[in-house]
């Protein structure tokens, strides 16, 4: 999950790693009452999930309150990059006199994390990692062992940061290493980290990537989700417990196992470019134990996806074997039939593995209506597509 800068800010704050005070605001004249109670120049800045703010027009100065009224009627409701800004920050400007760069993050490849700081901040790090790597000075840390204040040193002393800004700097990176390590984050990033004309050390901007998987060790969190950009599908999936994730296409999957749903995506996908397009609607992953109750929830939630006009279910019986699944099929049907719930469009099914001949029998007995069994995992990819196309 990736929080806004002012989540991400108070983050800091909790940690003890210096950043200027601030107003969320919604509307201009909210934004008109946080000037005025600041009584000092203010930057309005556009909160929306994503870089090139400052760019984008979407950080401004006020040198007063009906100046940051204004510039907050400019803000708000912009675009930038595809994200509608609803809310702004009002934040006392800073007299900054140079920019940096700072961040702590998981590196997959060397299976560390990853700390980085370079004196050219406040551009796109992007550029100067690619244009001028001497530039971006980095550690590598064992995710293990905690961040030493001389670890932080070293990055200062590679950056060729001044020594006078050595202590403080330290003390800065150690509150983001707790942000990072205490909070479970993904990413701690600061640009820029300014050096503010009065020697302060401040991180002007801030993103925090928390990690999903550690979420259940942070229940404060649940503060941070954004209503507004979770899915309402997959907000239901997720509260009956599971691994739904919402897709563009017409094609419901319902499989067990990551990896063999992740691999039906694949194959729907690629049926559908012979079928005028016909493309995965969602990932669904009812797990190992499938149990009539579980392919219920799994269906109706499914079905319950306006674009869905076909569904496949792919099962690779293995402990739970086939024949388990297809009673929870068939009783799966019958409980969303009790529900008033019928079975609006076509099923296809593929059964294999474990007692998968067993479980066709069942189903094939069960004969409900619009429920098809196929083989192979590749024809009843192509036969689910034909069909979400033919209902189109
Ligand atoms: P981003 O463009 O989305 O990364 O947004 P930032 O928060 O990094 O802001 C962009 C730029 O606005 C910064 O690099 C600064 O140059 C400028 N800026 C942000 N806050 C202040 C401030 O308090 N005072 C001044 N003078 N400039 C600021
Ligand atoms: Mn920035």
């Amino acid at each position: 999950m990736d929080l806004y800068e002012y989540q991400a800010k108070e983050l800091f704050a909790k940690h003890g790693v210096p950043t200027q005070p601030g107003k969320v605001v919604t509307t201009a004249d909210e934004a008109f009452n946080a000037a005025t109670s600041y009584g000092v120049p203010v930057v309005i800045k556009a909160q929306v999930k994503t870089g090139g703010r400052g760019k984008a027009g979407g950080v401004k100065l006020a040198q007063n309150p009906a100046e940051a009224r204004e510039k907050s009627e400019q803000i708000l409701g912009m675009d930038i990059k595809g994200h509608t800004v609803l809310k702004v920050l009002v934040t006392p400007a800073e007299d900054i006199k140079e920019e940096y760069y700072a961040s702590i993050l998981v590196d997959r490849s060397q299976r560390k994390y990853l700390a980085m700081l370079s004196l050219a901040g406040g551009v796109d790090i992007e550029e100067v990692a690619a244009k001028t790597p001497e530039k971006l000075a980095k550690v590598l840390l064992d995710p293990l062992t905690p961040l030493s204040q001389q670890q932080a040193i070293d990055l200062a002393q590679r950056a060729g940061l001044s020594d006078s800004l050595h202590q403080s700097f330290a003390d800065l990176f150690l509150g983001l290493w707790r942000v990072f390590s205490e909070e479970d984050a993904l990413l701690v990033e600061v640009n820029p980290l300014a050096l503010i004309a009065d020697g302060r050390l401040v991180a002007l901007d801030g993103k925090v990537t928390i990690d999903d998987n550690a979420l259940f060790r942070h229940p404060e969190d649940a503060a941070f989700a954004d209503a507004a950009t979770v899915d309402p599908l997959e907000e239901r999936a997720h509260e009956k417990g599971l691994h739904y994730v919402k897709l563009d296409g017409d094609v419901g999957v319902i499989g067990n196992g990551a990896g063999l749903v992740m691999s039906t995506l694949d194959v729907v996908s690629y049926a559908g470019e012979s079928h005028g397009g016909a493309k995965p609607a969602n990932f669904l992953d009812i797990g190992g134990g499938a149990s009539a109750q579980v392919m219920a929830d799994g269906l109706e939630i499914v079905l319950s996806d306006p674009q869905v006009k076909a569904v496949f279910i792919n099962v690779f019986g293995g402990i739970t074997a086939c024949d388990a699944v297809a009673n929870g099929i068939v009783e799966a049907v019958n409980l969303l039939k009790v529900q008033g719930k019928e079975l609006k469009h076509p099923l296809v099914v593929r059964l294999d593995g474990n007692n998968a001949e067993l479980g066709r029998d069942i189903l094939r007995k069960a004969n409900i209506p619009g429920v098809e069994l196929v083989d192979t995992m590749d024809s009843a990819a192509d036969r689910v597509a034909e069909l979400a196309r033919k209902a189109a």
